[in-house]
C-alpha cells in the first residue's frame, strides 16, 4: 500500500490550493477517486518516483453544527489515524494564532511525523514571517507558496524523505 500524506489546518489556510497543485501540477494524478469530482480529498500522487495517497481532511464533511474548532480537532483525529505522515498548512499572512496551536498541540501528543509549511509567500520578503512557527514546536517550517508555486519541490523533497 502507498503511504498516506494527510494535509490539515484551519479553514482558508490554502490546503485545497495546495491540494489541486500537488495532483495536477507538480505531481502527476495517478489516479482518480471515482464519484468525487468537484472537490475531491483524495489523490494519487507521485513525485521522483515516490508515489503516495494524498488527502485534503479539510473537505471531510462533519456535523454542521460542529464550531471551526471542533471539525479541526475531528479533522486532525482522522488525519492523526489514517495518515502515515501529517502535512500541517498555516497562513504565513496571517500569523501564528490560536487555532494552529491548537491543531499542533494535538498533532505533537502523538508519534505520527508532521512537516509544517508556511503557505502564502508568495514573495521572498514575506519569508520572514517563516520564523514565529517554529513555536509550534513541529520543526522547521516550509515556505511555500501554493498559488504561485513556490517551495513546492523543497516540500515534496522533505515529504518523501519521510514516507
Ligand atoms: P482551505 O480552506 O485551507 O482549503 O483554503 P483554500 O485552498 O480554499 O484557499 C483559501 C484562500 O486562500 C483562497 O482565496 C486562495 O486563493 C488563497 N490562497 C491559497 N494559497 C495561497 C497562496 O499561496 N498565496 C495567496 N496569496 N493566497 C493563497
Ligand atoms: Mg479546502
Amino acid at each position: 500500500m502507498k503511504p498516506i500524506v494527510a494535509i490539515v489546518g484551519k479553514p482558508n489556510v490554502g490546503k485545497s490550493t495546495l491540494f489541486n497543485r500537488l495532483v495536477g501540477d507538480r505531481v502527476a494524478i495517478v489516479e482518480d477517486t471515482p464519484g468525487v469530482t468537484r472537490d475531491r480529498i483524495i489523490a494519487d500522487a507521485e513525485w521522483q518516483n515516490h508515489h503516495f495517497t494524498l488527502v485534503d481532511t479539510g473537505g471531510i464533511e462533519l456535523k454542521t453544527n460542529n464550531t471551526i474548532k471542533r471539525q479541526m480537532r475531528a479533522q486532525a483525529e482522522v488525519a492523526i489515524d489514517m495518515a502515515d505522515l501529517i502535512l500541517m498548512i498555516v497562513d504565513g499572512r496571517e500569523g501564528m494564532t490560536a487555532a494552529d496551536e491548537d491543531v499542533a498541540g494535538m498533532l505533537r501528543r502523538n508519534s505520527k511525523k508532521v512537516v509544517l509549511a508556511v503557505n502564502k509567500l508568495d514573495s521572498v520578503k514575506l519569508e520572514s514571517s517563516l520564523y514565529e512557527f517554529y513555536n509550534l514546536g513541529l520543526g522547521d517550517p516550509i515556505p511555500i507558496s501554493a498559488e504561485q508555486g513556490l517551495g513546492l519541490g523543497d516540500l515534496l523533497d522533505v515529504v518523501i524523505e519521510w514516507t
